[in-house]
């Protein structure tokens, strides 16, 4: 019998990609989005870590629905900031989700940042809870640089301005195949397949 789980998110390219990915690895499960259960109440991200996070919405995902819950967590750690923005990366300049005014403020913190000690990496948590209180937590993580000005228009929130490390281009002028395959989100969502796989008996 297929198996039901709920991605805790109502970003639609999320379940899309992660749909993409069980698939890929032919694990027969139904993937649902929080939208499906409107009665859920948003869980705040209020854990000092991604794991923590990813955990904390997978858990209370779990437990509202009785269903096997995955949620994820990523942001983007500055070596020159000590790892900022980190889980403040959606809201780093403020408010919730203005990609633009957290590159700005980004771009002038780093300002007097030399090219030697503009490193960053994004880092992806990807969290699965049961509802027998089964937890796991899988990472991935993409390294590169800071750029000094926005390039490309493809991706979200700090691609214009990450350079991965050994490419040419931001992660904004990739395609989102090619962006899926290196990404932090893309290795921590692979790394889901066998451990749901295990976990269900899918
Ligand atoms: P969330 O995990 O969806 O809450 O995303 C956290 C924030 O981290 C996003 O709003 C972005 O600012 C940043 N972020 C996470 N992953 C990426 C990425 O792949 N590209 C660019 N920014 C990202």
């Amino acid at each position: 019998m297929t198996t039901r789980v709920v991605l805790a998110t109502k970003n639609r390219k999320k379940l899309d990609e992660l749909r993409r990915i069980l698939d890929t690895e032919g694990l027969d499960v139904e993937l649902l989005g929080t939208d499906a259960f409107p009665e859920l109440p948003d869980v705040p991200e209020t854990e000092s870590s991604f794991e923590g996070n990813a955990l904390l919405k997978a858990r209370e995902v779990a437990k509202a629905t009785g269903l096997p819950a995955v949620a994820d967590d990523s942001g983007l750690c500055v070596d020159a900031l000590n790892g900022m923005p980190g889980i403040f990366s959606a809201r780093w300049a403020g408010r919730h989700g203005d990609d633009e005014a957290n590159l700005d403020l980004l771009l002038g913190q780093l300002n007097d940042v030399p090219d030697r000690r503009r490193s960053a990496a994004f880092h992806c948590a990807a969290a699965v809870a049961l509802p027998d209180g089964t937890e796991r937590v899988v990472e991935g993580r993409l390294e590169g640089f800071i750029l000094r000005e926005r390039r490309g228009s493809n991706g979200f929130g700090y691609d214009p301005i990450f350079l991965p490390f050994g490419y040419h281009v931001t992660t904004a002028e990739m395609t989102s195949e090619e962006k899926d395959a290196i990404s932090h989100r893309g290795q921590a969502m692979r790394s889901l397949a066998p451990v749901l796989r295990d976990l269900l008996g899918t």
